[in-house]
């Protein structure tokens, strides 16, 4: 499997034409948008200096409110009010388990749609509204058009969800130059990718807590590209969650058994205030009603330890996916909001025995990333690296047997090209099914559909004889482009995959474990459907065969020969190799012999026809 392209878009031909590239940040709670100037990444701010845009859409009756002044209506206009459309990105209606306060409307298969006063909307087009808000900041900041932006997302993300990420860009007019992801961007933003000196690889961990998600993912940096070794990471743990453990604190010490809706709402309000605060003071005082309480760091600690302990359970396992130690990690990457928590670094720091990086801000830093790749991908970098970014899961093609033929492995940097040839099963096929599958099983049942197609207009030719190459072509997007061509004939057929439903960030997760586990039984499977695949060749070959020669067998030999065949069918409806390779064996004595004569004959036919001179060296006694 060669290596065949790599295209980069976005280069300059003409080196004075100024080109602006965006990274954007797209977040579930907080979104971010910062360009390079003077060859210095910024975040980007609105009129007010605010960095941050909350990633909450309001539908009032005529209007669509962004960010800060929709965060107002959550509590009021719930139903109206869509916060963390992140986690509906890509997901079909099935798909969505969480709890959620919205109205979804659509089949199990489709993409939902939220019911507002503005009629159904889907995640896509709610996270467009995002998007543009973003690009409406950005345009104020800058002087020139822009070319085009780098987005990022979860390490985690699949092609659905991905592909919901690029379809929502495109919605808000932007040009999306990559995907980048979130990890990758945190370790551009400190430069662990410029250490270009270093011979060895090196490993990164990157320690995501943000509002109400924690990721944490571990990189390997080699050869100039960074790849994703594991990703894990809880879909209910954040932020959010630190300022209900001091809720839960603060209502024990004031002896306050229940709250109405309101006066929660209003302590949460003041937990979250008070938690912020104590990343810059040592001691701060929540007052609510009559009550009174003075929270410190160290009490701080102790009250948000249940989350700390959690994400920590949770990076435990992730390096024992990566197999790898905590001394062999070179830099562990503070990312997200929660991490301004002191108590937060200092429990990674213990847990990784190395202070973690956190000069950049965490709320930024993924944002500054993206950004420098943005500036990279506009063709704006001087030094020319360009960072490569991987495919999460591998993709293949279903062959004959239910197997997968694996084209592009995971982790194989994009963009991408790689090219194969196939063949037919049967004499005088003309049509052949493409269907892509990704995962890291062998089996096309154990891994995810996510395309299918047909070639048609194979010219008819004996088995095998036909040359299919089909070609995979992620671009630097990572939309997938699956094409296949019949050589001879010039017939081509082929598919751009958007699939229509995603896989939850657990199901990557457990498409991955689930690759690694059943390697060994896989193995075994692969093997009995080759057996098989190539068997029932091998009967239909015969068979044709007999039926033009069969003639040449006496009634004993075609008796042993047809039972022989009987035998080796009955074998392979079971799944028992041992017995099917030996009614392979059985067959073969027969059928070698029926070969035997059949090449026998041809020969003879072959040189009844020839003249002496053409022979009168070698077999001058057969020429009559
Ligand atoms: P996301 O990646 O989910 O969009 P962010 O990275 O923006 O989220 O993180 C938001 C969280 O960070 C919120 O829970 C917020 O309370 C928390 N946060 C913001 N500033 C601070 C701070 N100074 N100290 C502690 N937590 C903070
Ligand atoms: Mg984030």
């Amino acid at each position: 499997m060669a290596l065949l392209q790599i295209a980069e878009p976005g280069q300059s031909s003409n080196p004075h034409e100024h080109r602006v590239g965006i990274g954007i940040d797209l977040g579930t709670t907080n979104s971010l948008v910062a360009t390079v100037r003077s060859g210095t990444p910024s975040i980007l701010k609105d009129h007010q200096q605010h960095s941050l845009l909350p990633s909450v859409v309001h539908f009032a009756e005529n209007d669509v409110i962004v960010g800060l002044a929709a965060k107002t209506f959550i509590n009021q206009d719930a139903s109206n009010t869509i916060v963390s459309v992140k986690r509906f990105m890509g997901r079909s209606r099935a798909d969505i388990r969480f709890q959620h306060p919205y109205q979804l409307e659509g089949s199990d298969q489709d993409m939902p749609s939220f019911v507002t006063s503005q009629g159904n909307k889907t995640p896509v087009e709610i996270s467009a509204h995002i998007l543009a808000a973003l690009k409406h900041r950005a345009e104020q900041n800058l002087v020139h058009d822009i070319t085009g932006a780098v987005i990022t997302v979860p390490a985690y993300f699949d092609e659905a969800q991905r592909q919901a990420t690029r379809d929502a860009a495109q919605l808000a007019g932007l040009n999306v130059l990559r995907l980048l992801n979130e990890p990758t961007a945190a370790a551009i933003a400190y430069g662990l990718d410029q250490n270009t000196q270093l011979q060895q690889d090196q490993n990164f961990a990157i320690y995501d807590l943000g509002g109400g998600t924690f990721d944490i993912s571990i990189l390997r940096f080699s050869k100039g590209v960074f790849e994703v070794l594991a990703t894990g990471g809880h879909t209910a743990l954040g932020g959010d969650d630190i300022d209900r453990l001091i809720v839960k604190y603060a209502k024990q010490q004031f002896s306050l058994e229940s709250l109405s809706n309101q006066q929660h709402t209003e302590l949460m309000q003041l937990a979250k205030a008070a938690k912020e605060q104590l990343t810059t003071e040592n001691t701060v005082n929540l007052i609510f009603n009559t009550h009174h309480l003075t929270l410190t760091q160290d009490l701080l600690q102790q009250i948000i330890q249940p989350v700390t302990d959690r994400s920590l359970q949770v990076c435990q396992r992730v390096l024992r996916d990566a197999k790898l130690k905590t001394e062999q990690i070179q830099a562990v990457i503070l990312v997200g909001g929660s991490t301004r928590t002191p108590a937060v670094q200092h429990a990674v720091a213990n847990f990784f025995h190395k202070e973690p990086l956190c000069s950049i801000n965490p709320d930024e830093v993924v944002a500054l990333g993206a950004a420098i790749t943005a500036n990279q991908l506009v063709g704006n970098s001087s030094d020319g690296t360009l960072l490569l970014d991987v495919t999460p899961l591998s993709l293949g093609l279903e062959t004959m047997g239910g197997l997968v033929e694996r084209i592009i492995p995971r982790n194989t940097p994009i963009p991408v090209t790689r090219r194969q040839e196939f063949t037919t099963y049967q004499d005088g096929q003309t049509a052949m099914l493409i269907h892509v599958v990704q995962g890291e099983r062998d089996l096309v049942e154990h891994c995810r559909s996510l395309a299918k197609f047909e070639l048609r207009g194979i010219p008819p030719m004996t088995a095998g004889a036909a040359r299919i190459e089909v070609t995979f072509q992620v671009d630097a997007d990572g939309l997938l482009n699956v094409s296949a061509l019949e050589t001879t004939s010039g017939v081509q057929s082929k598919i751009v995959i958007k699939p229509s439903y995603g896989l939850s960030s657990e199901d990557t997760e457990r498409l991955l474990l689930e690759g690694f586990q059943y390697a060994q039984q896989d193995k075994l499977a692969r093997h009995l459907q080759e057996t098989k695949v190539e068997a029932q060749r091998e009967i239909e070959a015969l068979k044709q065969a007999l039926q033009i020669d069969e003639a040449l067998l006496n009634t004993e030999e075609s008796q042993r020969l047809h039972s022989a065949v009987k035998i080796l069918e009955h074998t392979i409806e079971g799944d028992d190799l041992e017995k099917i390779e030996q009614a392979v064996q059985n067959l073969k004595i027969y059928s070698d012999m029926f070969a035997a004569m059949r090449m026998n004959r041809h020969i003879d036919h072959a040189l009844k026809g020839t003249r002496v001179d053409d022979w009168a060296t070698t077999s001058q006694d057969k020429d009559h």
